[in-house]
């Protein structure tokens, strides 16, 4: 048998968010015609985790085209950790757009980063699919480098590596062309939470040194140390997955904290009660309750208070446009 090492059971936390997300998506959560491409066995998850899934992709998604939309230069997209995460493909087909209107006129380029073990098999899948492969803006001219782990494309790169090493990782960005001036939102979704606190902030630190208009969201485990917060410690851990950023940032005000410390001048962070209750349109909880029954309303209300949406912005140009998501 082979030997687990940390790393992949860190790694193996993205087919449980491709498999969360399918499931979602096969239940009309939302839509995304893509993921079933990045999923080999799918299983129905229970109504709580894919009402989870929903609202999880829900706020990332309404910060994205929120910046998206921000009239001005084209804008880049980095996203760490990003797994077989779809968003880029979804954006391209108009699938997520902004009240309406597409999205992928204001987008310069979409970067995404995670371990290439990782990036290998994505990179295949997209050389392999047409589907995925035409939605590239040269997709003709596409270039795989570093023996398959990284992808490198006109408005699309994908690169391979350690967020552990920022200053290799930051260097081979700039090589695949991403421009420090240009408007640019990083995304940690369910990423940041695996590394310690110092090697985050070395990116967090890294981005408001070396870039002017900035923004930053994150979503992520928070409270570890209520009874829910033990538990859900306890059943990872029974996985040998450890959540390395819990003890570091345990609540909305030291989420905060993280950015202020490090020069963000805007951060945000609520709790995913918090986007069910006020930001989620009343038309869509209705919609969503039809999917399937949710009995358990209160431990429904426990897991959402234990995960965190996070914005910062660091702009002289669009601090306005984000204190709030809409
Ligand atoms: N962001 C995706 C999503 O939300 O669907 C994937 C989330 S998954 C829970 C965590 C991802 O972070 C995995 O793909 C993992 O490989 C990646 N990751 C964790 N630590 C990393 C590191 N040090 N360097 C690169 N990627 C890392």
């Amino acid at each position: 048998e082979e030997i687990q090492t940390s790393d992949d059971v860190v790694r193996g936390t993205n087919d449980d968010a491709t498999v969360s997300r399918l499931s979602a998506v096969n239940l009309r959560y939302f839509q995304d015609p893509f993921v079933k491409l990045f999923v080999k066995r799918p299983i129905r998850r229970s109504p709580i985790i894919n009402r989870g899934t929903f609202i999880r992709s829900y706020a990332i998604d309404s910060i994205v085209s929120q910046f998206l939309n921000i009239p001005g230069p084209k804008k880049q997209i980095v996203a760490l950790g990003a797994g077989f995460d779809t968003r880029y493909f979804n954006i391209k087909a108009g699938i997520l757009n902004h009240k309406g209107n597409t999205l992928s006129e204001n987008l310069a380029t979409y970067f995404e980063v995670d371990f290439s073990e990782i990036t290998m098999k994505k990179a295949m899948m997209i050389k392999k699919r047409k589907e995925l492969c035409s939605l590239l803006a040269d997709s003709d001219q596409v270039k795989i480098g570093r023996g398959g782990m990284d992808l490198l494309s006109k408005d699309y790169s994908i690169l391979g590596g350690d967020l552990r090493n920022w200053s290799d990782i930051a260097n081979r960005l700039m090589e695949a062309g991403l421009d420090l001036e240009l408007p640019t939102l990083f995304i940690s979704e369910c990423v940041f939470i695996y590394i310690s606190p110092e090697e985050s902030n070395t990116i967090l630190k890294w981005i408001t040194d070396n870039m002017k208009n900035t923004m930053f969201t994150l979503y992520e485990q928070i409270k570890p140390d209520d009874a829910f917060g033990k538990m859900m410690i306890r059943n990872l851990k029974s996985r040998d997955i450890e959540l390395k950023g819990l003890q570091a940032f345990p609540d909305l005000t030291h989420q905060e904290k993280r950015f202020k410390d490090l020069g963000w001048q805007i951060a945000k962070v609520v709790d995913i009660n918090t986007i069910h209750d006020k930001y989620l349109e009343r038309s869509e909880i209705m919609r969503i309750s039809k999917l399937e029954i949710l009995d358990e309303l209160e431990e429904w209300h426990l897991l959402s208070a234990h995960y965190c949406v996070a914005w910062a912005v660091n702009s002289i140009d669009f601090v306005q446009e984000f204190n709030s998501v809409q």
